[in-house]
């Protein structure tokens, strides 16, 4: 390995390759839960670098974890396996915004928040919690979802182009930005959602949406699921201006109030919360008009309304306030949402009767974020209890979170045979050798 380190600092420079301690924090995820350990990290600072360590990889046979901000919550960007991580945090050139395209064109290590900010009236349609670490290349590997689905799509649909390495180092580039561009396959949409399974994504043209004014979020209070997901049905339809509509309850809010020093959001407590969030003239008077008189709390200013947000927003760390977390993403058909939402926390209740749940989530699309406790031992019981029940409802057990190799086991439960070895083909063809993220959906 000495040698193979030492080519890997030849063409990346030797303090741009960590070993030992300097490779820990690398290894365990944000939740705790994937702890591995990195042969080296390797940072390079630009396509031609990742091309040449992709290349040496291959040819030595050495496995590969692609690694942006690591934010992914299923165990697919830490080196489970002693793989080698490929950190593409300096390749974090942002070009101007292209005014007349509405577009930009970031390296993959540019987070969120920086794409979002590229411009004053602009703005980056993903927002997701993590947006001051997760990047440019993770979101696109995961197609991240995120609070403003709804109104402009997951990450794929902000994608006009991409720029990425094979793991034979050939490098793949279709940045032009065309709207209209049907020259073959679409391989930027191939890759986004390809959880660094395909190729290695170094640069994204990315589309920005007019920055929303006007906006105005309104929390409410309600007795039970039936009538929150009642309510956010008739916003899709009832407010034009609709950005956002996301829940969570009781059992998550008083761990924060204890745990997060959150004041209670509305002077009586409710066992279930609606967020909505809209924007646009007519907005406040739409939202006014569906509270009716709900036990609510409307903010229009920019300090108000991140008070209001930060109730959802935080719901993500709730569950590590408890424990160690598994963090289960899942989805259903609209019809299905309210079983889905009531029943999970029995389902789990079942399998572990110890166990903590914290569910929260983006409602209007049918994305329920189970966030569990585990008491019994994580041993798969509780995958095994929440997919099997999503899949009895005909929903997806990745919402937007991926699979990740926390869920591979479980992939046969959303996807057929025949679909299986597709994905194997595709995978066999791009990444012949094996080497990205080998442990990462099943191959
Ligand atoms: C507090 C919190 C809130 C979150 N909220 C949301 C949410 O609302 N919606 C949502 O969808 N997700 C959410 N996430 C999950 C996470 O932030 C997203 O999945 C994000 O897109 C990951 O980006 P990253 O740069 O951190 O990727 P990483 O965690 O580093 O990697 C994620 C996956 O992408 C691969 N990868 C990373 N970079 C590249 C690259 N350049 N080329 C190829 N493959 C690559 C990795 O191998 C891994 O499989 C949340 C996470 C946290 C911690």
């Amino acid at each position: 390995m000495e040698a193979f380190f030492a080519s890997l600092a030849g063409l990346v420079g030797p303090e741009h390759v960590l070993t030992g301690d300097a490779a820990a924090g690398y290894a365990v995820d944000w939740t705790g839960r994937f702890r591995g350990s990195a042969a080296a990290v390797v940072r390079p600072r630009d396509t031609g670098e990742v091309a040449a360590v992709l290349a040496l990889c291959s040819a030595a046979g050495v496995a590969v974890v692609p690694q942006g901000g690591n934010t992914g919550l299923v165990g697919g960007g830490v080196p489970l396996h002693g793989e080698v991580v490929l950190s593409l945090a300096r390749l974090d050139d942002l070009a101007p915004v292209d005014r007349e395209a509405v577009q930009v064109t970031a390296g993959a290590g540019v987070t969120l928040q920086r794409v979002a900010d590229a411009a004053p009236d602009l703005d980056l349609g993903i927002q997701i919690a993590s947006r001051e670490s997760a990047t440019v290349g993770g979101a696109v590997a995961t197609n991240a979802g995120g609070v403003r689905v709804l109104r402009y799509g997951p990450m794929r649909a902000q994608l006009r182009g991409i720029e990425a390495v094979l793991s034979d180092g050939t490098v793949v580039s279709h940045l032009a930005g065309l709207t209209k561009d049907n020259t073959g396959y679409d391989y930027p949409s191939l890759l986004a959602g390809s959880e660094g399974t395909l190729a290695v994504i170094t640069k994204a043209r990315l589309r920005l949406v007019p920055r929303l004014r006007d906006n105005v979020t309104a929390l409410m209070g309600l007795d039970d699921l039936p009538s929150l997901h009642a309510l956010a049905r008739k916003a899709l339809v009832a407010v034009p201006g609709l950005v956002s509509a996301e829940f969570f309850t009781s059992a998550g809010l008083s761990v924060l109030q204890s745990h997060a020093d959150l004041a209670p959001p509305l002077p009586a407590s409710s066992p279930v919360y609606l967020l909505l969030d809209a924007a646009g003239p007519g907005a406040l008077d739409d939202l006014a008009e569906l509270i009716d008189d709900l036990p609510a709390a409307v903010g229009e200013s920019a300090a108000d309304r991140r008070r209001l947000w930060s109730y959802r927003e935080r719901h993500p760390e709730a569950a590590g306030f408890l424990g160690v977390p598994l963090k289960l993403d899942v989805s259903v058909p609209a019809a299905h949402w309210v079983e889905l939402a009531s029943s999970v926390a029995s389902v789990v209740a079942d399998a572990d009767p110890g166990a903590r749940v914290i569910t929260f989530g983006h409602v209007a699309d049918g994305n329920v974020h189970v966030n569990i406790v585990p008491g019994a031992p994580a041993d798969g019981r509780h995958e095994d209890a929440v997919f099997s029940f999503v899949a009895s409802l005909g929903g997806s057990i990745s919402a937007e979170h991926g699979i990740g190799a926390l869920k591979a086991p479980w992939l046969h439960l959303a996807r057929s045979e025949g679909e299986r070895a597709l994905f194997a083909r595709i995978r066999g063809a791009l990444d012949p050798p094996g080497t990205l993220n080998p442990h990462v959906l099943p191959r």
